[in-house]
């Protein structure tokens, strides 16, 4: 600690001498010692010293706690008292300055340098946390975080950082229960983040991680992310205390939402797209067949389109086909899919549904799709438009191309029958 500088603020010449020249012989820097408060504080203004050895009884206006207090408020400078007053009260605002030492005069040599050295180390860790705290707040800040410290026993999370509130803060507040924390997540979520939080708390996960909507204060929801990990556990293994992380996910569900309709949907009518319809297919076959239970597919095709096109315009045959979408989703059971398979040929997957109530389903989608003339802004006067329809049913050993061959061949003899019709090719079982 040698090489540091100290202040010493004495108003007793002999003993501010002395001190001097221990300090000096001890391989401290010394300035020349001041008498008075108002001195401390402007030498220590000019060039912040390592420590101040600080008087009470000063010779100026304001004494050393006062300059004391005036110095810990604007610099980061320790400082130890070296006083003849001990009395209660003299200590006690003493005390309010955090003062780094309090020796009562006379000192010993090696008494005083001891307590250097111990407050100038100390102050020197200090100094060393405070940075870190300072990087750990920036690195938070940085990387949008929220850190929270669960004191398992109490059931109490502390939390910290920028963005609290991701953890079910409100304004202002850093504590809230884990009661609280609970009942701020999304009812759909809750198991899984349970769940993900036991397997870790049972040391059957090294670690923590859970992706939930969170209700804020006002009502909003938020997609976060937690992760964490118990730091401390009692002598038979139970969890003590977990720390982590939480940040806001919101812009990557966002994505990947959009990413996923961009992938399953088709642009021009918002409809499932083919892909997705063949993935669905597979997947509902698969479960009909494991079940048991009837699946049925209702094949749309508009008639005459191309004379549509030809006559209104392209663009007038992309109303059309947006408008026609329209008014399938609104005629379909939530529990159906509606997908363009492409052009202007549409599919309906009907889970659950036989051969029978598929043509029955499909005669009326039939009628109800057709029931009003289309009027779309680029057509000139309302059109009627007509559909074929064809309806095939998922037998035992069908997948997803002999299903739809079947429903295509459907579709065909209700074109060729003269257009604006049903022709159902259900399954063996139920025809
Ligand atoms: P049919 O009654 O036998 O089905 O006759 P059609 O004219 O409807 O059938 P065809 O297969 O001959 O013509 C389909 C037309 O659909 C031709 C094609 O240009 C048009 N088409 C396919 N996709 C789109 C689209 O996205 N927008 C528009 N406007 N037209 C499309
Ligand atoms: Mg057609
Ligand atoms: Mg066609």
């Amino acid at each position: 600690m040698t090489g540091k500088t100290i202040l010493i603020v004495e108003d007793d010449g002999i003993i501010a001498a002395r001190l001097h020249d221990v300090l000096t012989r001890s391989g401290y820097a010394v300035p020349d010692p001041v008498a008075s408060g108002e001195d401390a504080v402007a030498v220590v203004a000019a060039s912040p010293p390592d420590l101040v050895l600080m008087d009470i009884q000063l010779a100026g206006v304001i004494n050393g706690t006062t300059a004391a207090q005036h110095i810990r408020r604007d610099f980061d400078v320790p400082i130890i008292y070296l006083t003849a007053y001990s009395q209660a009260e003299q200590l006690q605002r003493a005390k309010a300055t955090a003062p780094y030492g309090y020796l009562v005069k006379p000192v010993a040599e090696r008494e005083l340098l001891a307590t250097l050295e111990m407050a100038l180390r100390r102050h020197e860790l200090d100094r060393r946390l405070k940075e870190s705290e300072e990087r750990l707040a920036l690195a938070l800040w940085g990387a949008d975080l929220g850190l929270w410290d669960w004191d398992i026993r109490t059931g109490t999370i502390t939390c910290n950082g920028p963005r609290t509130e991701l953890v079910g803060c409100r304004p202002g507040e850093t504590r809230l229960s884990f009661g609280d924390w609970e009942q701020r997540i999304h009812p759909q979520d809750l198991a899984a983040a349970r769940d993900a939080l036991r397997a870790h708390l049972e040391n059957r996960a090294p670690f923590f991680e859970s992706e939930y909507r969170l209700r804020h204060k006002d009502e909003a929801w938020s997609w976060v992310l937690i992760r964490g990990k118990v730091i401390e556990r009692d002598r038979r293994g139970q969890s003590m205390r977990a720390c982590g992380i939480v940040m806001d996910i919101g812009q990557r569900k966002r994505l990947e939402e959009n990413l996923r309709r961009l992938a399953t949907t088709d642009p021009l009518t918002g409809a499932f797209n083919r892909r997705y319809l063949l993935q669905v297919i597979e997947t509902e076959i698969g479960r009909a067949q494991r079940y048991a239970r009837p699946l049925s597919l209702i094949m749309f095709d508009l008639d005459h389109f191309k004379r549509i096109n030809d006559t209104h315009g392209h663009d007038a045959g992309d109303a059309i086909l947006r408008e026609f979408s329209v008014r399938l989703a609104s005629n379909v059971r939530p529990s159906d899919f509606a997908c363009r398979m492409g052009g202007e040929e549409f599919v309906v997957i009907m889970p659950r549904t036989s051969g029978d109530t598929a043509c029955m389903a499909a005669e009326r989608l039939r009628r109800q799709i057709c029931a009003a003339p289309f009027q779309c802004a680029r057509l000139s006067e309302p059109l009627d438009v007509t559909i074929s329809i064809g309806v095939a049913s998922a037998e035992a050993d069908d997948d997803a191309d002999t299903v739809l061959k079947r429903a295509d061949e459907a579709l065909y003899e209700a074109k060729t029958a003269g257009r604006n019709r049903v022709i159902g090719k259900a399954a063996k079982s139920a025809a």
